[in-house]
């Protein structure tokens, strides 16, 4: 008789789930940035700001931040979404201009940068490359102190226990106990300048994971509960015309929030599975990547569909099509290898018997619609 060893997978038993233990929300409050960060200075160890570099030459952010003693400002581009290499770049950075562990690592801007923030904070205390650390539970220290404040709404990065990362061979998070910010801010006038093609993009990352969770199978009641009031709330959103345009920018900020609180204790879907490829093999950002898949998931996810068809008219969404069309074999394999890969993602989504639905032909068949 052959006994089989179940091996324990990260979806078994309950988790012990930590969260953002302080959140400032409200109009202006980042302005409560230096009251909040004086609590935390240690001696001679530096305050490093981590900022999106589409504010370089906007004062009215950039004007806002107080750097005392030998704090530092870094501006990141966000033309593409956080590497390994660039985490280890900054880490590196920072241990050659200063003796002291900084006291804390601020990050200014949307998901790119907060997970920049995030991972760059614990490998200061982590030694090796960040790409040794992506996956589950594999960080062993604390992290140093670090503070998320986001400047564009959706993608629950400031709430959530991973900062997503594409590393030499894979595009996958730091997922570990250490990962949450120590502190929030969410100061909705901080995403007053964003360009409405990325609002939507950024802000369907939100609804997306709201019908993931949602539709999932490892939905429980913790997740249902955040997961309804952020997709009602994106629903308010993108299909009332009752909301000004600053209800509207609170408002997203909680369904951000909210959204990523859902997923903590449940898992993404189809759609994140098959946008992870995209974002692999042609560097297709999350947002838009997200929104590209889910155009074509009427059959796992129709009346989610059917209200985003509803939001993309409304707004006078355009998304590129076609863009799949040009891959080699190669290219193809790898994307469908990259999406497969996610097994608790498919699993949620399909269930146990999930290899029979999401089939490598099925796989290439919707690479194929986009
Ligand atoms: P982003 O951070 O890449 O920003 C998108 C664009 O908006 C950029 O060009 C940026 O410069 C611009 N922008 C941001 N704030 C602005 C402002 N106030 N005014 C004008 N322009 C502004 O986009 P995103 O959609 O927020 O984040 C995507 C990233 O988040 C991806 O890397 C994805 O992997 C990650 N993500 C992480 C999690 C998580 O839980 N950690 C969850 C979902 C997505
Ligand atoms: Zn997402």
């Amino acid at each position: 008789m052959i006994e089989k060893v179940e091996q324990p997978t990260v979806n078994d038993g309950y988790r012990n789930f930590p969260m953002v233990p302080k959140v400032v929300f409200g109009k202006g409050s980042f302005d409560q940035l230096e009251q909040i960060l004086a609590a935390e200075r240690k001696d001679r160890a530096p305050f490093v700001f981590i900022v999106d570099d589409i504010f370089e030459n906007q004062p009215s952010l950039v004007d806002r931040i107080t750097l005392k003693f030998n704090d530092k400002l870094i501006f990141a581009s966000t033309i593409e979404e956080p590497k390994t290499t660039q985490v280890d770049e900054i880490v590196k950075k920072i241990r050659t201009e200063y003796k002291e562990l900084p006291s804390g690592i601020i990050g200014i801007g949307g998901g790119s940068i907060l997970d920049l923030a995030k991972a760059v904070s614990i490998m200061l205390t982590n030694s090796g490359s960040a790409s040794e650390y992506q996956g589950w539970d594999l960080v062993k220290k604390k992290a140093v102190y670090h503070v998320g404040i986001p400047t564009i709404s959706g993608t629950g990065a400031e709430v959530s226990r991973t900062c997503v990362l594409t590393g030499p061979e894979k595009k996958l998070g730091i997922n570990s106990d250490y990962t949450p910010f120590d502190q929030v801010i969410l100061d909705p006038d901080l995403c007053m300048g964003v360009p409405k093609n990325q609002w939507f993009y950024t802000g369907m990352d939100c609804f997306i994971h709201c019908v993931e969770s949602l539709q999932g199978t490892f939905l429980n009641a913790f997740s249902q509960s955040y997961g309804e009031k952020a997709y009602d709330l994106c629903v308010e959103i993108f299909l009332s015309d009752d909301l000004t345009a600053e209800e509207a920018r609170a408002k997203l900020m909680m369904a951000s929030w909210h959204g990523g609180m859902s997923i903590a204790y449940s898992q993404v879907g189809v759609a994140h599975a098959l946008s992870y490829g995209l974002g692999y093999v042609l560097g297709t950002k999350h947002g838009i990547g997200n929104c590209i898949v889910f155009n074509h998931l009427e059959e796992f996810y129709p009346d989610g569909v059917k209200l985003f068809k509803q939001m993309m008219e409304k707004h006078d969404i355009d998304l590129p099509v076609g863009i799949c069309s040009q891959l080699t074999d190669a290219q193809m394999e790898t994307m469908i290898d990259t999406a497969l890969g996610l097994e608790p993602l498919w699993e949620n989504a399909l269930g146990n018997n999930w290899r029979d639905i999401a089939t490598r032909e099925k796989l290439r068949e919707l690479y194929l619609k986009m």
